[in-house]
Parts: structure tokens; sequence; C-alpha cells
């Protein structure tokens, strides 16, 4: 049996470290904010390189308060990705304001960066490019077409803790490369928290007063409020497990690049399209995904899942062709690099404790497969 994701294994390999400090927690009385949070979010800014970083409730709140700190309401555009989990999309329309969908590059499944200046208009307010699958997008390039045009970049960085590219010939962090970015803890994703959590980070101070003001009802002052906020507090007992994990997350992530480096090797005769990296980024490999051809992939699944071997396809539906966004108006063959992307990914065991011999097996049944 080789699972797609094994969170027993992390936790076993650490398992007194992370019982103290949940203990300590409870035994502390606080369970909300307080300085479990402050140390992890003083700790995450430092990692990241950022002047603040704010705890939330989840990844989706992150990206929502950030649009709301940002100004983006009723009658703006923001343009995004149509190959990410939807929450990427939702928020959007949650602060009242239309996703406009740009398609994606073939090789890193990112947002394309002449597809979105393609539907810039006068009411575009900002982008929101995603680090899918922890491959950093085309910030220099994103970054640039957004100041020309006066627009916002919102990074979601939901799937790239530690992911980095080099930005005017120094290497820079995914999640401070953007007014703001949004980061979420879910427990699956490559720097996971044991229930939900997630930060935004900026480098602006009237901003993360906003977001700090954001995530506690809209109140600065407590039981005084000057705007509409949301309840988005970050538990002391996941900023004290994400605090240990943050020490660890880069020899992790060192390990998902050594794991992705034994894939590509063992697979590079196979008929399958496997992941890129380009010049200049670093991937993380929050997942590992290949391009299976068109129709060939139920049946590559079966064969893996036959085998004991864990897969999953992230993600079967583009955005702009979910049943809630039928109202936009979109069509299929809209985006069609999305599209058969959607068709054709599917994602292989990864995560840091895996071992060689199970990518071996894996690598075997996938190369079974041919013909
Ligand atoms: C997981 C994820 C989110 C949402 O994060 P939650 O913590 O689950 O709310 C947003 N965007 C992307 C790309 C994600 O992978």
């Amino acid at each position: 049996m080789v699972p797609l994701l094994d969170l027993t294994r992390q936790f076993e390999a650490h398992a007194d470290e992370f019982n103290q400090a949940a203990l300590q927690v409870l035994a502390s009385g606080a369970y909300i904010l307080g300085s479990h949070v402050d140390d992890f979010e003083a700790q995450a800014a430092r990692s990241l390189g950022v002047r603040h970083a704010i705890g939330v409730a989840n990844g989706t709140d992150a990206l929502q308060i950030a649009l709301q700190c940002l100004g983006i309401g009723p009658g703006d555009e923001v343009i995004t990705t149509p190959f990410s989990f939807f929450s990427t999309a939702e928020v959007i329309s949650r602060v009242g304001a239309t996703p406009i969908f740009a398609d994606i590059e073939p090789d890193t499944f990112n947002i394309d960066v002449a597809s979105i200046e393609s539907k810039i208009t006068p009411r575009t307010k900002a982008i929101i490019p995603v680090h899918l699958f922890g491959h950093p997008a085309a910030m220099p390039e994103i970054v640039g077409l957004a100041r020309e045009h006066n627009l916002q970049v919102l990074e979601d960085t939901a799937q790239a803790w530690g992911a980095s590219l080099e930005m005017n010939g120094a290497p820079a962090r995914c999640g401070s490369l953007g007014q703001m970015s949004a980061f979420s803890f879910y427990p699956t994703k490559n720097l996971g928290a044991c229930g939900d959590a997630g930060l935004i980070a900026t480098n602006d101070d009237a901003l993360a007063e906003s977001a700090r003001a954001l995530r506690v009802h809209g109140s600065r002052r407590r039981y005084y409020h000057e705007e509409i906020g949301y309840n988005s507090r970050l538990d002391a007992l996941q900023a004290a497990i994400l605090s240990i994990k943050l020490g660890y997350v880069d020899g992790w992530n060192n390990q998902r690049r050594e794991h992705a480096r034994l894939y590509n090797e063992l697979l590079s005769a196979s008929p399958f399209v496997l992941p890129c990296e380009r010049a200049g980024t670093r991937h993380v490999y929050h997942q590992y995904t290949i391009r299976v051809r068109q129709g060939r992939r139920e049946e590559v699944s079966r064969r893996l899942r036959e085998a004991g071997i864990g897969s999953a396809v992230f993600y079967p539906m583009p955005l702009h062709l979910q049943e809630v966004y039928k109202n936009l108006g979109y069509q299929e063959g809209d985006f069609p690099v999305a599209e058969s992307a959607c068709r054709e990914v599917l994602s292989l065991p990864m995560f840091p404790e895996l071992k060689p011999d199970e990518i071996e097996q894996v690598a075997r049944v996938l190369k079974s497969c041919q013909a």
C-alpha cells in the first residue's frame, strides 16, 4: 500500500514535540489568538521576509479578507485562473466582485500572462495568481503587468509555503511579492495544521492593520466596530503546532524535491508528461502531478488502485464551467489549456515521509501501463 498522503508518519516522527506543545496550550487556558499566535505570526513574517503576517481561521478567509482590505467589491473585476481550488474564485464573488478567468500555461498549470493581459478592462482591479501544486506563478511578468495597468496582486499561496523564484536577480519567496498574499494551513497542505488555519501576509502597514481589524469583526478596539468584518481568528493550538512545523518545513520541502527527482528519473522513459520546474524557480511539490493523455487516466488510476497505490485528480472541473458560475456565460472551449489539464492530470503519492521504495513501486506500476 502506498497512500497518496499519510499525515500520521509526520506526527509520529515528532510526536513528543507536538504532544508537549498541545498540552501546554490546553493548560494555558488561552485558546484563541494570544501569545502562541503572536509568536507564530512573528516567525512566519521573518521566514517569508515580509513586514506583517496575520493569522486567520483558514485560507479561504485569508483570501477574502485580503480582497476586502484591497477595497475590491461590487462592480470590480478580478482576473484569476480557472484551474484551482474553488475558493480562489469563490472569494471574488463573496466580496461582490466578478471573477474573470484567464487560461493557464500547459507545463506549469499556472495562469498565463498573455491571457491575463487580454482580459484586462477598465473594471479590472486585481489579479489573483495561484502558485499551483507548489510551482511559483510567473510573478515578475504578473507584477510588471499589474504595475503597468495599476492593478493589485493578491497571491494565492495556499499550496506553496517555501516556494521561491528569481525576481530582479535575487531569490524571492512566494507570498512576499504581491500587495498581499494568502496561505492555507489545511492539514493536507505542505505546511499543515491539525485543523483549519490560514495566514495573510503583506508589507503594507495600513493593509495589515485593516486585516487585523477585519479578522475580529472589524474592530480595532474591543466592542467598537468601524466596519463589517469576520469571525476569523487563529486558534492557539494551531499556531503552536505550526510554530513547530515552521522549523522543519524547509527540510520537508527538500524531501519533496528529492522525491520528485526520483519520480522524474524513474518515469523519464514513460509516456506520461512529467511536472516541469521553470529555470529560476524553486518548486515545492505540494503535488507531483503528471499528465496522462486523453482518455487513459481512468485506466491508469485503476491500475494504481489495484496495486494499492493512491492517486487523485486535482481538479476534474475547471472553475469557469462550474454550475454556480453558469451566469458568467463561459462555455466549454473558452480555456482549452485548463480544460485539457482537467481531463489529463493525475497526482501521485507525495509527502516528505514517502520512502524511495514506495516511489519505485509507483513507477513500476505506471511503466507497466504503457502500450
Ligand atoms: C486549500 C486552498 C484554498 C483554501 O484554503 P482553506 O484553508 O481550505 O480555506 C485556497 N486556494 C487554494 C489554491 C487551495 O489549495
